[in-house]
């Protein structure tokens, strides 16, 4: 494997050329498209040029409580980064509360951990770098224009390759509002709460992991300030307002392909709404738009058929999206005082069951292979003659 070198201060030269793939952004999106070009070689047999970009080191800066299904990060190789994993989910409303046995399990997980454990799955250069721009597929960044016939914005909400003038802004865009503390701590359950006594629309966490929790508050309406709420929630556990990270989220899809461009993740709107659970499907989105381009690079396809591919299958999931997306507009108008009876119902073991199989069909695990270096080791179970068709994915389930 090539040996990274990010470089800084005077160290950062001029990056303009051209690649086979740019892919900018190096979290969770970013991260898996670069996975499945592992070991990709171009029809001439060199090994495919793929630049990764960002403008932090990679796991750098949490983007999230980093919570996510088991089974994706066990299926990924990504155990290392596990630091509690939970079974139940308790659901707070301020009538009563409920646990839910889940049929699968959900982990918290260090970010930086991941995303190292991720990143050694590619064979990519890394270099950072700020994205200001493009034009056609040529990405401008700070440190130079770099051009590539196959370019991934894995950029987050903003979508700055977007073809301009979308317009796509808070308060009026639909972006979901988070904000969370990380004290220290420690505690045994994942945990909610739906009380409109911290935000109107929207719920509030605590995630534990190991020697750390992660309080949150989420608001589904991009006016409502999730601040005091979020001190306040941090005060009524017992703990302090400390570190604080938040971001916009996206709780609608947008075009995975335009312009020439794909885009992965929350660039996408691939955050499901009403949970806001947006790692799983950046990962899930990722190694789709990664198969995809694969393909390409190794000349069993080309950019078009790839970009339409791509976006079928991205647009394939509207059912699930809209659905979640109306639930999310149902709940704040339940009553309070049906809520906790309804949550308590909501609890049978055969509704949980069925209801969290189904949300997690949305981005199976089974979606996510060995990486492509493990697959060419002979690891067992790997996907031979597999590619590239298999970027024909799994038929997404409705939520
Ligand atoms: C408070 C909060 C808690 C959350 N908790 C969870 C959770 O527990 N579980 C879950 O599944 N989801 C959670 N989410 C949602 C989740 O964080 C996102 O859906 C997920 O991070 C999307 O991944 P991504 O790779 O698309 O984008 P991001 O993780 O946002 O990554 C974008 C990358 O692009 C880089 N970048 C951005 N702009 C530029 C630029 N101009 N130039 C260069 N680089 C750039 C960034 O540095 C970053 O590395 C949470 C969100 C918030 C706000």
């Amino acid at each position: 494997m090539p040996t990274r070198r990010t470089k800084r201060g005077a160290e950062r030269t001029d990056l303009s050329g051209e690649v086979d793939v740019l892919v900018c952004g190096a979290s969770f999106a970013g991260l898996a498209v670069a996975r499945e070009l592992a070991g990709a070689r171009r029809p001439d047999g060199r090994p495919a040029r793929v630049l990764v970009v960002d403008r932090y080191e990679v796991g750098e800066r949490q983007t999230s409580a980093c919570a996510a299904p088991t089974e994706w990060l066990e299926r990924l190789g990504l155990s290392g980064s596990i630091r509690q994993t939970f079974s139940d989910l308790v659901i707070h409303t301020p009538h009563g509360s409920a646990r839910y046995r889940l049929p699968w399990t959900f982990s918290t997980f260090d970010y930086r951990d991941l995303c190292r454990l991720l990143d050694d799955q590619n064979e990519a250069a890394f270099e950072t770098a700020k994205v200001d721009g493009r034009e056609g597929t040529t990405v401008r960044t700070d440190r130079g224009d770099v051009s590539a016939p196959l370019v991934v914005d894995a950029l987050g909400w903003r979508r700055v390759l977007s073809p301009g003038g979308d317009g796509y802004q808070p308060p009026d865009a639909p972006l979901s509002r988070g904000l969370e503390v990380h004290p220290g701590g420690r505690g045994r359950d994942l945990e909610i709460w739906i009380d409109r006594s911290y935000v109107r629309a929207g719920y509030s966490w605590s995630f534990p992991a190991r020697d750390e929790l992660r309080i949150g508050v989420g608001s589904f309406d991009p006016r409502r300030h999730v601040r005091e709420p979020t001190v306040r929630l941090a005060g009524d556990l017992g703990s302090a307002a400390v570190r604080y990270q938040g971001n916009w989220i996206p709780h609608r899809l947008r075009r995975a392909a335009e312009d020439g461009i794909f885009f992965a993740g929350d660039s996408a709107g691939h955050c499901l709404p009403l949970t806001a659970e947006g790692i799983r499907t950046a990962l899930y989105f990722g190694l789709a738009c990664g198969r995809e381009l694969r393909a390409v690079v190794e000349g069993g396809s080309d950019r078009e058929a790839a970009l339409r591919r791509y976006a079928a299958f991205s647009a394939g999931h509207r059912h699930a999206y809209e659905s979640m997306l109306l639930v999310q507009r149902l709940v704040p108008r339940v009553p309070p005082r049906l809520l906790a009876p309804a949550v308590r119902a909501l609890g049978a073991k055969r509704f949980v069951d069925w209801s969290f199989g189904h949300y997690l069909a949305i981005a199976p695990p089974e979606f996510a292979a060995p990486a492509a270096a493990e697959e060419q080791a002979g690891a067992p179970g790997t996907r031979a003659g597999d590619a590239p068709g298999r970027a024909t994915a799994p038929t997404p389930a409705a939520a």
